[in-house]
């Protein structure tokens, strides 16, 4: 807002409330998408490592005019549509470790709220009805283009009142839409129709995280004029300041043009996993500051991907160290070495990620680490085993915060293990379903003896740990 760093200093003291626009679901995520969404899964990962809890909000336009464009062309159900590719963006951002958020309000459910807060607007004197639905009255909130800095009057310049539109002012924008045939429409104090594009991230924001919260995020194109026009309506209903602190992410560009459906030159996740890990992809993608454009070539994600290599290398070198390591009676220089540069490399990385959540800067003492954990290794005969664990420490913090080197930290043996119990639970349940209750309850019996217990339930049968 302010276009400037400010302190960060969260509402409340241990807990951060976040919001960011979720896209619209009428075709394939490509990676511009998963930019954004990878930026701020490492902005959240950050803030929790660091001890705050946050509660994170991601909303799904699943009705709007690019769906039903998109469903009349293919011939499909507007909702069977929306309904599919949420569930490709649902399937795409798991795989490519995003965390999910805590709760995905979808428009469709949120109809009442929506009409709810369209009536308050339209009690306080902001929204008006029309031939073609209920406009919000831009000219009626004061602080409008306080977020984008758009200046009113250039704005009433720039824009016309189209044919067929009823608005009064060529700023208004639509909080209603009226249903035109053949479209989906839901019942409303105002005829049958949907909502507005803008209205259903003010409603669902306030709904689950309050009238006033602390982040709220998308990409730099939706900074004007859909935060802009979320503003105006969400504080011109609540009377208070809505969001303490924006963020917005830089385009991911093809040969200097934004990356978009529209100008299709788009890669899209599904095929970018066909040749690419998706650590190589959170990898190319945290390569930059969150707010500056990032050039998708493949030579970037080729260099990200050798780069990525070389720190597994040196992960797998420690892990093969560790297993020859000498009881640290003694310290050398060598290990002091080490020891500092580890040391440093925290402290550079913590205030990299400080400043405005910079992991291009943070990606410079990840290498020197590397580094010098492979000197120390072709160096010193004996390793010593309290400094190998400091480095170890040291990736296993930046898996946590960059969602990398998963396959290292993860207990392996351990998700083996609970793979294949699950595996017998579904056996058990297939042979029950056919009577066969004899090696069923073997089944469960024998895992008892193991120390594993199934019980059945209401969602299905689930498994415990028990001492035997
Ligand atoms: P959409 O589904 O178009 O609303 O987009 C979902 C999110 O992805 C929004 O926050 C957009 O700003 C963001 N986005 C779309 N294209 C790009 C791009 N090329 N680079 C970065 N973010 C993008
Ligand atoms: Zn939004």
């Amino acid at each position: 807002m302010t276009k400037q760093k400010e302190e960060f200093k969260p509402l409340r003291d241990d807990e951060i409330r976040m919001y960011v626009c979720g896209p619209t679901v009428y075709d394939y995520t490509h990676l511009g998408h998963a930019r954004t969404y990878i930026a701020f899964d490492v902005i959240r990962r950050y803030l929790e490592h660091k001890g705050y809890t946050v509660l994170m909000v991601m909303n799904f336009t699943d009705i709007d005019d690019k769906i039903i464009r998109r469903a009349n062309e293919t011939g499909e159900d507007p909702k069977e549509l929306a309904e599919k590719f949420l569930k490709y963006f649902l399937e795409d951002m798991k795989a490519l470790k995003v965390k999910p958020a805590d709760i995905y309000p979808r428009v469709t459910e949120h109809i009442q709220d929506i009409i709810e807060f369209v009536r308050k607007l339209e009690e306080k004197g902001y929204a008006y009805g029309s031939s073609d639905g209920v406009y919000f009255e831009v000219r009626k909130y004061e602080k409008y283009g306080k977020l984008s800095k758009v200046n009113l009057e250039d704005l009433r310049k720039g824009v016309r009142v189209e044919p067929g539109e009823g608005k009064k002012n060529p700023e208004d924008f639509a909080l209603w839409k009226k249903a035109k045939p053949g479209e989906p429409k839901w019942e409303s104090p105002w005829g049958e129709g949907r909502p507005g594009w803008h209205i259903e991230c003010s409603t669902m924001s306030t709904k689950y995280l309050g009238e006033s919260f602390d982040i709220h995020g998308g990409g730099n194109d939706l900074i004007f004029p859909h935060h802009e026009n979320e503003i105006a309506q969400t504080e011109a209903c609540t009377g208070k300041e809505w969001v303490k602190y924006w963020f917005h992410t830089g385009f991911v560009m093809v040969s200097g043009e934004k990356m978009s459906k529209s100008l299709g030159n788009f890669v899209t996740i599904r095929e970018l996993l066909q040749r690419y890990s998706p650590e190589v992809i959170r990898f190319f993608v945290l390569q930059k500051h969150y707010r500056s454009p990032l050039d998708y070539t493949e030579e970037g994600i080729q260099h990200a991907k050798n780069n990525l290599e070389r720190l597994y290398n040196t992960i797998e070198n420690i892990r093969i160290a560790m297993e020859k390591v000498e009881v640290p009676f003694k310290w050398e220089k060598e290990e002091f070495e080490l020891y500092e540069t580890i040391r440093d490399a925290k402290k550079k990385l913590y205030e990299a990620m400080d400043d405005d959540f910079n992991t291009a800067e943070a990606m410079k003492p990840i290498f020197e680490v590397a580094n010098a954990v492979n000197a120390y290794l072709t160096k010193v005969e004996k390793p010593k085993e309290s400094v190998l664990r400091k480095a170890l420490e040291f990736f296993r913090i930046i898996s946590e915060v960059f969602g990398i080197f998963e396959e290292y930290f993860k207990e392996a043996k351990e998700t083996k293990e609970e793979e294949l119990i699950e595996l017998l639970i579904e056996v058990r349940s297939a042979l029950r379903k056919q009577k066969n209750f004899e090696l069923a309850d073997k089944i469960r019996a024998q895992l008892r003896e193991l120390g594993i217990q199934l019980e059945d339930t209401p969602q299905g049968t689930i498994w415990k740990r028990i001492n035997v």
